[in-house]
C-alpha cells in the first residue's frame, strides 16, 4: 500500500504520472547487488524496462553494466554513468547507424543473432579499421513458461542462432578477420517465476559451453540474460525478488570454465515494484452484469494489460467504504483498454485516487501517444 502521507502529497499533482518509492528501487538493487556479490556475478540492467534518467543514474552509480537493445538505448546508457566497457548490445534487427554506434564507441559486446549479421558487422568494423567484440545469441531450446508475446528462448521464435547452425556459425567465424568472439549470451523471456526453468536453462548452457570448447572456443563469458519474475499479486509482501534463491540456482548449477564470468540481464526485477501509475477516476457507471470505473489513464500509459493480459493489482488510495466490484477501464478507444476486471475496492467515486501498482518496469517505457494524449509525467517519493 502506498504510505498515507505521501497520498496526501500527491492527491494535488496532475493525474495520471508514474510514482516511484526509491526506497524500494535502493533496496532492491542493494539486495541484488549483495546477492550476486557473493559469486563474483557481473549485472547488466536492461534499459528497455525502464530508462528515466534519474533511475538510470541510480542503477549505474550501483556499479551495473547496461544491456541495451537499440543505439538510442546505447547512447543514453552512455549518458547517465554506464561505461562503455560494460555496456551489451542485443536485438534481431540492428541498423547499421546502430551498429557503427556501438563500435565507435568501444562497447563491451554486441550480442549477434544470425550468420548474417556476423557478415554486416565484420564489413562495417574493418571499414572504421576496429575488431568488433561479439557474443552469440543463442537459443537454449527452453521453454520459459511465461507469456508466448514475452518466450523468446524457443527455436520458433525470431531470436539468436540456433544449435543446428553452430557449425556455419564457427566456419563464418574463422572467416572473418575484425570479429572477436567474447561471449556465448541467452535470454530466454521475461516475468519467469518457476526457478526450474533456470535450472534447464544452466542445463543447456553447460552442454553448449562444452560443445564451444571442445571447438577450440573458450569465451570470457557467459550471459544467462534476464527474466527474473516479480510478484504481480503482492507488490507490498514481496517487493524484492528472490535473488538469492536465483543466484543460488546458478552457483549450484552452472559449470564455468577457466576464468570465465558470468553476467546477468535483469529489467523487470530491478525495477518493477518501486512503481505505480496513478490515476484519478473520473466517471463510475453502471452496465450489465459490472460496474465501471473509468479513470484517467489509458492503454497508452501503461499497454502491458492489454499487449499481454498482464495482471496488475489495483488500489483504491482514498476511499473506505464498502468493497465492491469494479472493471477499471481507461478512455482510449479500445475495449482492451482495460486495467483490471472484477477488482474489489472500497466504493469508488468520481475523483478517487488508483494507484496501479509493480508498473515500474515496461511502463512508461512502453507509453505512446495514441489518441493524441498526453504522456503521463513521472514523480520521485524523495522529490515530495
Ligand atoms: C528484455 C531483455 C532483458 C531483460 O528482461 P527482464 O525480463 O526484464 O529481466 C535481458 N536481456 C535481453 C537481451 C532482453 O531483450
Amino acid at each position: 500500500m502506498i504510505k498515507t502521507d505521501i497520498i496526501e502529497k500527491i492527491r494535488q499533482i496532475h493525474t495520471p504520472f508514474y510514482y516511484y518509492n526509491m526506497e524500494v528501487l535502493n533496496a532492491t538493487i542493494g539486495r541484488c547487488t549483495l546477492e550476486a556479490g557473493r559469486y563474483g556475478y557481473r549485472m547488466h540492467y536492461a534499459l528497455k524496462a525502464n530508462s528515466n534518467p534519474k533511475i538510470l543514474k541510480i542503477i549505474s552509480s550501483a556499479g551495473f553494466g547496461a544491456d541495451c537493445v537499440s543505439g538510442n538505448e546505447v547512447k543514453s546508457a552512455l549518458e547517465h554513468g554506464f561505461q562503455a566497457g560494460k555496456i551489451m548490445f542485443a536485438g534481431v534487427g540492428k541498423t547499421d547507424d546502430e551498429l557503427r554506434l556501438a563500435l565507435n564507441h568501444g562497447i563491451q559486446s554486441i550480442n549477434v543473432e544470425s550468420v548474417q549479421e556476423m557478415e554486416v558487422i565484420n564489413s562495417l568494423a574493418s571499414e572504421m579499421g576496429v575488431k568488433a567484440r561479439i557474443s552469440l545469441r543463442i537459443i537454449p531450446n527452453v521453454d520459459a513458461h511465461t507469456h508466448r508475446y514475452i518466450t523468446t528462448g524457443l527455436e520458433e521464435n525470431k531470436f539468436g542462432i540456433l544449435t543446428w547452425q553452430f557449425d556455419a556459425v564457427l566456419e563464418k567465424l574463422r572467416s572473418l578477420d575484425n570479429l572477436e568472439l567474447q561471449g556465448l549470451h541467452f535470454h530466454i523471456g521475461s516475468q519467469i517465476t518457476d526457478l526450474a526453468v533456470f535450472k534447464s536453462l544452466c542445463e543447456r548452457v553447460n552442454e553448449i559451453n562444452t560443445w564451444f570448447m571442445e571447438q577450440g572456443y573458450l569465451t570470457d563469458i557467459i550471459n544467462v540474460g534476464g527474466g527474473l519474475g516479480v510478484d504481480y499479486s503482492e507488490p507490498d509482501k514481496c517487493s524484492i525478488p528472490d535473488f538469492a534463491a536465483y543466484f543460488g540456482v546458478f552457483h549450484d548449477l552452472i559449470e564455468l570454465q577457466g576464468h570465465q564470468q558470468l553476467h546477468f540481464e535483469p529489467g523487470r526485477a530491478i525495477v518493477a515494484q518501486c512503481g505505480s501509475l496513478i490515476t484519478r477516476v473520473l466517471f463510475v457507471k453502471e452496465a450489465v452484469n459490472t460496474r465501471f470505473a473509468i479513470v484517467d489513464a489509458g492503454m497508452n500509459d501503461l499497454i502491458r494489460p492489454a499487449l499481454y493480459q498482464s495482471y496488475h493489482k489495483i488500489e483504491n488510495l482514498t476511499s473506505t467504504g464498502e468493497k465492491r466490484k469494479y472493471d477499471v477501464v481507461g478512455p482510449v478507444c479500445e475495449s482492451s483498454d482495460c486495467f483490471g476486471k472484477a477488482v474489489v475496492m472500497p466504493e469508488t467515486r468520481r475523483g478517487d485516487l488508483i494507484a496501479i501498482r509493480s508498473a515500474g518496469a515496461y511502463g512508461q517505457t512502453m507509453a505512446s501517444r495514441y489518441n493524441l494524449r498526453d504522456l503521463a509525467g513521472e514523480v520521485y517519493s524523495d522529490e515530495i
